[in-house]
């Protein structure tokens, strides 16, 4: 499986990028993972929009979902001058029946997932995992028979993801601190808890991701390398995780 960084900025985009969003590709099938303001421009810059198979929200915050509205928009226009009838599934949780409500559009379908479950979607199994944010938010453990990729979502640092991240290939974290600051109003770890936790977990990987707009990005990746000997990547536009059969 493919996973691309499409936008990797907390709260808002720096000119000319997007904030959270992920593409997750195997055989063909195109699945989106988050889809903040910018994605769907920066998007574009890899896949045609009405290639995506699927798309997944990990929490309604805009950083996270602003880009829905209008991903909603590009589908009825081109299922309209294409003469096409296609719909696009949008998973998000039901906790939030507003924001829930409003995934289903004219060719999108909202459909709720259980976190307690785990979800097939083409050749992905997702197992989901709740976070420490101040709204209700999944963090997602997706396996292809292969490898497995965990995505923190927003969350501030639990003993908990050790288990859930456990020897993942990859494991992409929510970096909005850095090392010495409390995350944990917010809902967000710091660099050396990243670290912490790819450690802890063994994972193969890490991406450093959801990136703050204040300091040097640079000293984050130092920062969770005192503690993560693994190696560490921060999140930048069409970087690419590739692991096949
Ligand atoms: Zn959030």
């Amino acid at each position: 499986m493919k996973w691309t960084v499409i936008g990797y900025w907390g709260a808002y985009p720096a000119s000319g990028s997007a904030t959270s969003c992920y593409l997750l590709e195997k055989d063909g099938f195109r699945l989106l993972i988050d889809c903040g303001s910018g994605a769907l421009s920066r998007l574009q810059e890899t896949i045609d929009l009405m290639s995506l198979d699927a798309v997944i929200l990990s929490h309604y915050h805009h950083d996270h979902k602003a880009d829905i509205g209008a991903l909603q928009y590009a589908w009825l226009v081109q299922n309209t001058l294409n003469n096409t009838e296609r719909i696009l599934p949008i998973y998000g949780h039901g906790f939030d029946s507003d924001n829930f409500a409003a995934l289903s559009h004219h060719f999108t379908e909202g459909i709720a997932y259980d976190p307690s479950k785990s979800l097939t979607l083409g050749p992905f199994d997702i197992q989901f995992h709740k976070t420490q944010h101040p709204v209700p938010c999944y963090g997602m453990k997706i396996a292809d028979g292969n490898a497995s990729i965990v995505y923190t979502a927003d969350t501030a640092f639990s003993e908990d993801w050790i288990p859930f991240a456990k020897n993942a290939d990859l494991l992409i974290t929510d970096t909005n601190f850095y090392k010495g600051m409390d995350g944990r109003g917010p809902g967000h770890m710091t660099s050396e808890e990243a670290g912490i936790l790819a450690s802890k977990a063994g994972v193969g990987q890490l991406y450093l991701s959801h990136l703050p707009h204040f300091g040097d990005h640079k000293e984050l990746a130092k920062q969770a390398s005192e503690v993560y000997r693994g190696p560490i990547e921060l999140a930048r536009e069409n970087l690419k995780w590739t692991k096949d059969r």
